[in-house]
């Protein structure tokens, strides 16, 4: 399981400006990003870790979930991380027409505005589907796609020790985007583990920087 994978390697050929996957390193950083929240569960120890170890992250909302849990957005954005936008409903948007994926992502970007009174927010496509007409469509409003270069595969329900013995077997390269999942207890667990041991080698923590959303 190596964290990059031939897609995302692909993927960072584009111009950065249009799809962020690894980030031009300055100094020791790693970004850290979390998709698929708010979870009513899951989100708390994460930023429990976070607040712990002094580190800074991006977390990729899905729309239709925040209404459900506005206190943990909240936290979030108290807590000074940054909001993403991860679509409305989660769909694999080269189901839908481009309106459609419109509508996902302006849909969500209003409602994270009610938070972060931000009006715009770098959109990660869920499980990474991209079609070429969304692509197409920030690449002519010069707007960024916000994906990454480190996948932690938290997904995969594997136990956290082979998660954690696979990023140890692959470390991070500075200016990596890495992405993780704030909807199950294996990825806490992971980071519990991972967090102190980055951060004793000498990294520092981050959100994205902002992008052109
Ligand atoms: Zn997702």
């Amino acid at each position: 399981m190596n964290p990059r994978s031939r897609k995302t390697r692909l993927l960072g050929l584009l111009p950065s400006s249009l799809v962020v996957t690894r980030l031009p390193a300055r100094g020791k950083v790693v970004h850290l990003t979390f998709d698929d929240g708010p979870d009513p569960e899951h989100t708390a120890p994460v930023l429990d870790l976070l607040a712990r170890h002094g580190a800074k992250a991006t977390f990729f909302l899905v729309g239709n979930r925040l209404d459900d849990h506005p206190g943990v957005v909240e936290r979030i954005v108290r807590e000074g991380h940054q909001l993403g936008n991860h679509s409305w409903t989660h769909p694999f948007m080269s189901d839908l027409p481009l309106a459609g994926q419109l509508e996902e992502i302006e849909r969500t970007d209003r409602a994270l505005a009610r938070f972060d009174g931000i009006e715009r927010h770098p959109f990660r496509p869920p499980c990474g589907v991209l079609p070429a007409n969304l692509l197409l469509h920030y690449a002519r409003h010069r707007r960024t796609i916000a994906y990454w270069s480190y996948d932690s595969h938290d997904y995969t329900k594997l136990p956290a020790d082979r998660l954690a013995a696979n990023l140890e077997q692959h470390p991070p390269r500075p200016g990596e985007v890495v992405l993780m999942h704030d909807d199950n207890a294996e990825t806490s667990a992971l980071l519990a583990r991972m967090l102190p041991a980055w951060i004793a080698a000498g990294w520092q923590v981050q959100a994205l920087p902002p992008l052109r959303a």
